[in-house]
């Protein structure tokens, strides 16, 4: 039976660390800030918002929340994200999405600060990131990347199998683990016979979508499954693995939820402090 990543256990160990560097940020007279900026009326991203607030404030962390309604304008909304951009009290941004209709986001995106840009969706970190170079990067990649170090699983050298290209997630996650020297193959729609590569893989991320995709038989003995995928099956939340069948023949593997999702909120917080320690300078 496979070791649990249990990502709770994981934020427990982060967030210490994270309360040092806080305590190391007042020392120098700064309080960080974030801005969350929740446009339009949709339910759950005005939840994730409150949730948000209530996690950084649990920190200690200023969260003010600046609303606007369905009918901004992207004028409007450009030039709330272009001031709390320029705002010098103001250490990160998180913008809620989707955006209301009419609004483009990619227009949004590109008048944020991207030193202020805790989810890591500007170009600017998409950039940093692919050149190896320090920056504030999406938050459930950097989620999957603290469990595998919490746990020490070797990355230097290993296979590893990514299923999903996303921005947000499958192509952050694949140039982290290349970044630790992993060998990284990435699947996708068009994959022809994915198990053939899946059973490769000594790190398999799942990042689908598709609730049960990951079968037992598409996976390595002794492997390491980390299992970012959210859905919603009969009222209860799965990721993207047949969980049972494959922690049966895995190594080590994440549950959801209780897994990745579990750690993503804890890295927006670090985010977070590593912009204002950029700022402090
Ligand atoms: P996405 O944008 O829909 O991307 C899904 C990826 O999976 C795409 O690259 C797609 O390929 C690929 N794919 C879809 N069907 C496939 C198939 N049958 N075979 C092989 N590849 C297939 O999703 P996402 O935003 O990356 O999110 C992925 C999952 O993570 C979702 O379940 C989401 O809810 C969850 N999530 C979790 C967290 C967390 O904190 N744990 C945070 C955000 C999202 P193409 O590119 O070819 O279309």
């Amino acid at each position: 039976m496979a070791m649990i990543l249990d990502g709770k256990e994981t934020a427990a160990a982060l967030k210490e660390e994270l309360v040092l560097r806080l305590a190391k940020l007042r020392e120098k007279h700064y309080e960080p800030k974030l801005a969350i900026i929740l446009a339009g009326s949709s339910k759950p991203s005005a939840m994730y918002a409150s949730f948000m607030q209530k996690v950084a404030k649990g920190y200690g962390i200023d969260a003010e929340i600046f609303r606007a309604s369905d009918a901004v304008t992207e004028e409007e909304l450009g030039s709330l994200v272009t001031d709390l951009s320029a705002d010098q009290e103001i250490t990160g941004i998180l913008m809620m999405m989707p955006l209301p209709k009419g609004i483009r986001a990619e227009k949004m995106i590109a008048l944020m600060n991207p030193d202020k840009d805790v989810d890591g969706l500007t170009e600017t970190n998409a950039g940093r990131l692919t050149a190896g170079k320090a920056g504030l990067f999406a938050c459930t990649p950097r989620a999957v990347m603290a469990i595998l170090d919490h746990y020490k699983i070797p990355i230097d050298g290993k296979k590893a199998v990514i299923i999903g290209r996303s921005n947000v997630i499958g192509k952050p996650v694949s140039l982290m683990l290349l970044s630790k020297n992993a060998t990284v193959t990435i699947c996708h729609s068009h994959t022809k016979d994915i198990a053939s590569i899946t059973r490769e893989a000594d790190i398999l991320v799942a990042a689908v979508g598709h609730a049960n995709y990951v079968i037992a038989d598409m996976v390595k003995e002794g492997a390491t499954v980390i299992d970012v995928g959210i859905n919603r099956v009969d009222g209860k939340t799965v990721g993207d693995v047949d969980y049972e069948a494959v922690a049966a023949k895995a190594g080590a593997i994440t549950p959801v939820p209780g897994g990745v999702g579990s750690v993503t909120t804890t890295m927006v917080i670090e985010n977070i402090i590593a912009a204002g320690e950029k700022l402090a300078k």
